[in-house]
């Protein structure tokens, strides 16, 4: 166990229990979804779910890996749930979501990693709510042939997956993932087709040092990614990783100038940043712009 540090002032979260809150609740349990809200407790919820912004993760609430700073629980997942496209549809219909993101936890167990279901739960989307856009956040798709391409021609209109820290952190933290693999994967997106958004975000406060989250931000840019997210990391359990330390929000702020100088396109770095945290008014400015 490691022991866990005391939060800042700045962590500070809205309490859940709003009218709508309750109401997001009873649209996920109704549709039997799973979210990313929950399972990795996010500090967000109370905010998030008042708006109706759900994050879904897909294919089940056990993952294959096991990284250390993730509150997803581990082992061998069950068979893939063939109504869940449908519902994940029903619930975005219902919640009215002019933007969703989807996850998935990673299904190394799967000949295809998941793709196809993810191309399913586009597809469903699409039909059910033709305006609502949709941001995919995947999992690496390692050793997976032909995973990543079957994804992309389903024109997802935000591909994202995390990068989630600096590549010296990976053996302790994202062991089973592979830096310039993921970093890759993103650029064969953009390559793919140029016309959907490309999207990555790391964690800080995990012992990395300000040079190092500046070559992540280039290696970025190099592999074309448009979009940044910076979040504080928070220790979910005492068995899970340990916070380094807490980032101040001024030092976010400064990663966030850095950020829009090296020419991304939507940057969000703050405390309580998380992938999914406030990605469709982010999205929405984007297109007004
Ligand atoms: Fe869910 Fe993302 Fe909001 Fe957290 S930030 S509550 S994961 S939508
Ligand atoms: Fe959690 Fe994703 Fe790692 Fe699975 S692959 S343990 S869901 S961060």
């Amino acid at each position: 166990d490691t022991p866990m540090l005391r939060k800042p002032e700045w962590i500070r979260v809205k309490a859940p229990g709003s009218p709508v809150y309750t109401e997001t609740k009873r649209i996920v349990r109704d549709n039997s979804l799973v979210t990313v809200c929950e399972e990795a407790g996010c500090p967000n919820i109370g905010e998030c779910w008042s708006k109706k912004h759900a994050t879904m993760m897909i294919m089940g609430d056990t993952c294959t890996r096991a990284c250390s700073f993730c509150n997803v629980k581990t082992g061998l997942p069950g068979a893939l749930d063939a109504d869940e496209p449908e519902h994940v549809a029903n619930a975005v219909e219902k919640l009215g979501l002019l933007h969703v993101v989807i996850t998935s936890v990673d299904r190394d167990d799967l000949a295809d990693g998941g793709a196809q279901h993810f191309v399913e739960v586009i597809q469903a989307i699409r039909r059910r709510s033709p305006a609502t856009t949709i941001e995919i956040l995947t999992p690496d798709f390692l050793r997976k042939e032909g995973a990543l391409e079957k994804v992309a021609a389903a024109r997802p209109d935000v591909f994202n997956h995390n990068l989630e820290t600096v590549p010296r952190l990976y053996p302790t933290i994202r062991p089973g993932a592979r830096y310039f693999h993921s970093l890759r994967l993103l650029q064969r997106v953009k390559e793919i087709d140029p016309s959907i958004f490309t999207k990555s975000g790391i964690m800080v406060g995990l012992g990395e040092a300000r040079e190092e989250v500046q070559q992540v931000m280039d290696d970025m840019r190099s592999a074309n990614i448009d979009f940044l997210t910076i979040g504080q990391y928070l220790q979910p359990t005492r068995k899970h990783a340990a916070v380094d330390r807490f980032v101040t929000p001024e030092e976010f702020k400064s990663y966030e100038t850095i950020a829009r100088t090296k020419g991304f396109l939507l940057v969000s770095a703050s405390p309580l940043t998380r992938s999914s945290y406030h990605a469709d008014s982010d999205f929405a400015r984007l297109r007004e712009a």
